[in-house]
């Protein structure tokens, strides 16, 4: 059975990942391992774009498992904050992935700016061993409210509210939210690229 590292230490994106994987038929057999699960070393982000974090993450954890693995960087990019927290989404607070902080920080800049316009990106990227790799990338339009609303998800989810919808992307179902969201569609163009090196 091939096994695929999911390069992910947040539980809750490393379970969109995988859910997200496991769409593909061609997948359906494939074991997923997350980081945490291998207990990999942590992977130092200090790229200045999301695909060169993606491939970073991507490219460390397929030589430290022996395995190919994918990985994502991701984030939130504010017009009116000049395309902040972006890279720094994870930990535009100060401590890494404290969600709550970090949504709080940027409503606090966002008050009073009457361009809400942000939009979710994701690289994501697939590594093998033996020293290839691929990226791919997908994004999410929408505005910004200055409540946040909304139980599911995770980060910025309570105060994203994509375009063509009246609810934020923490309102959603898993599955509404796969529909749409800038993790599926990086995901969604890279599947065939992981069963293609899954074959091998
Ligand atoms: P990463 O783990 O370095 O890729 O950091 C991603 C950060 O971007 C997360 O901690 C969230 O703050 C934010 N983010 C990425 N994707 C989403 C999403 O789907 N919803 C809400 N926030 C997200």
């Amino acid at each position: 059975m091939p096994t695929l590292v999911v390069a992910s230490r947040n539980p809750a994106k490393a379970e969109e990942l995988a859910r997200l994987l496991a769409e593909e038929e061609r997948l359906a057999g494939v074991t997923v391992r997350t980081a945490a699960d291998l207990d990999l070393p942590p992977v130092e982000e200090h790229g200045e774009t999301f695909a060169a974090n993606a491939e970073t993450k991507a490219r460390q954890s397929a030589t430290a498992a022996g395995l190919p693995a994918v990985a994502d960087d991701s984030g939130l990019v504010v017009e009116a904050l000049g395309g902040a927290p972006g890279v720094r989404s994870a930990r535009y607070a100060g401590g890494h992935g404290d969600d709550e902080a970090n949504l709080h920080r940027v409503l606090e800049q966002m008050e009073g700016v009457t361009d809400r316009t942000a939009r979710f990106v994701c690289a994501a990227a697939l590594a093998t061993p033996d020293g290839r790799a691929w990226i791919a990338r997908g994004e999410v339009s929408g505005q910004l409210i200055d409540e946040p609303r909304g139980e599911g998800g995770f980060g910025y989810d309570p105060i994203f509210v994509p375009d063509g919808d009246t609810r934020t992307t923490a309102e959603m179902s898993p599955q509404e939210k796969d529909a749409i969201s800038h993790r599926a569609r990086a995901l969604r163009a890279l599947r065939g690229a992981i069963a293609e090196a899954l074959e091998r």
